[in-house]
């Protein structure tokens, strides 16, 4: 089958065609990035326009970049859920439309299953089961991942995403959005040991909360800013990032001892930190697990992770009808 995404769930404009759920023809993003920084986040109202003025021309620069018309594509896939309402109707509009017209399969997609995988399109050989940590901008989630489209959540963040306390501490330390590349990028010329922020465990549990350590990093910046030293930021990049990896790594080597899976898959935005990375390699290591995680342009944002996803549900027996509505907080496995 060949599958056309569509994914238009935060500040990202994206199509792309994918052929039998692995096989990446073309993924064209258009991201919002600059659009947003002045704010120092997204605008919602800002998304959803830009969404719109744009939707119609990356569809057909992704089916142009492929080398195939809408005549050759088998089904549409587009994510209805979770992300921002005005948004995602535009690309799930978009889709069901054209499904309608061109009387293509139609197949709604979580936005976190896509995310998932991403990991099957950067690597052939991966199957499941396996465990996967998703860590986005809105989501911190240890999955387990049984079978193509079948998913047991382990754990999950009770309070902020990963992603959203890094783009916090960057907004604090003046760094502006998205925070995460510029921390990551910042922390590699400090002292991870310089500040020692607290790892938050909540015992035993495979769940995460990141708004302790938030906390304590902004009292730590207002502390050396009320009693006038300089705050050194790659240093306290480095520390802060070396507390959120220490849980994410720990907890998901945890889930996969626990599952007795030798396999482990990162995806989301976060995935392509490079520290994140580096530690789940050394980690891994020790307890003989192989690592996957796809490349920076399959783990933010895109529509080929969207097709992929639509392709499994699709071959699973799932096809979405013309009712289908846009539900920003869809939860993973909820039909
Ligand atoms: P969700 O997928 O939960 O709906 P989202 O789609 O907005 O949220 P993504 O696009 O998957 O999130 O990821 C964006 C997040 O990833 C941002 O919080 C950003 O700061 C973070 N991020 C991107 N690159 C890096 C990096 N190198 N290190 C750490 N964080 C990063
Ligand atoms: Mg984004
Ligand atoms: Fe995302």
């Amino acid at each position: 089958y060949v599958v056309l995404g569509i994914e238009s769930s935060c500040d990202e404009t994206s199509a792309a065609v994918v052929k039998g759920g692995r096989e990446l023809l073309s993924n064209i993003i258009s991201t919002q990035i600059e659009l947003h920084k002045k704010f120092g986040g997204v605008v919602p109202e800002v998304a959803s326009r830009k969404h719109v003025e744009l939707i119609n021309v990356v569809i057909q620069e992704a089916l142009d970049k492929a080398g195939v018309t809408l005549n050759d594509v088998d089904i549409i896939g587009a994510t209805y859920g979770p992300g921002l309402v005005g948004a995602l109707l535009v690309g799930l509009s978009t889709a069901k439309a054209l499904s309608f017209a061109a009387k293509k399969k139609f197949v709604g997609v979580n936005h976190i299953e896509g995310h998932i995988c991403a990991n099957f399109l950067a690597h052939k050989e991966l199957e499941p089961p396996f465990v996967c940590l998703v860590v986005s901008g809105g989501h911190t989630n240890i999955v387990y991942i049984e079978d193509y489209g079948k998913f047991e959540i382990m754990g999950r963040t009770r309070d902020d995403a990963a992603g959203e306390a890094y783009d916090k501490i960057a907004r604090a330390l003046g760094l502006g959005y998205p925070g995460g590349p510029v921390i990551d990028k910042l922390a590699l010329q400090g002292n991870k040991d310089a500040v020692n922020f607290p790892r938050i465990n909540l015992d035993k549990s495979l769940d995460f909360s990141f708004s302790g350590l938030k906390t304590s990093v902004l009292n730590y910046i207002n502390k050396l800013n009320m009693v006038g030293t300089k705050i050194i930021v790659e240093d306290v990049a480095a520390a802060f990032q070396e507390a959120v990896v220490d849980v994410l790594v720990d907890k998901t080597i945890n889930a996969a001892i626990l599952k007795k899976s030798k396999i482990i898959g990162i995806a989301g935005g976060v995935a392509s930190n490079s520290r994140l990375r580096e530690k789940f390699m050394e980690k891994a290591k020790i307890h003989d697990i192989q690592i996957f995680f796809p490349p920076p342009i399959l783990c933010t944002d895109n529509a080929a992770m969207i097709a992929s996803a639509a392709y499994y549900e699709y071959v699973n027996g799932r096809e979405s009808d013309m009712s289908l509505n846009a539900n920003p907080s869809l939860r993973l496995g909820q039909r």
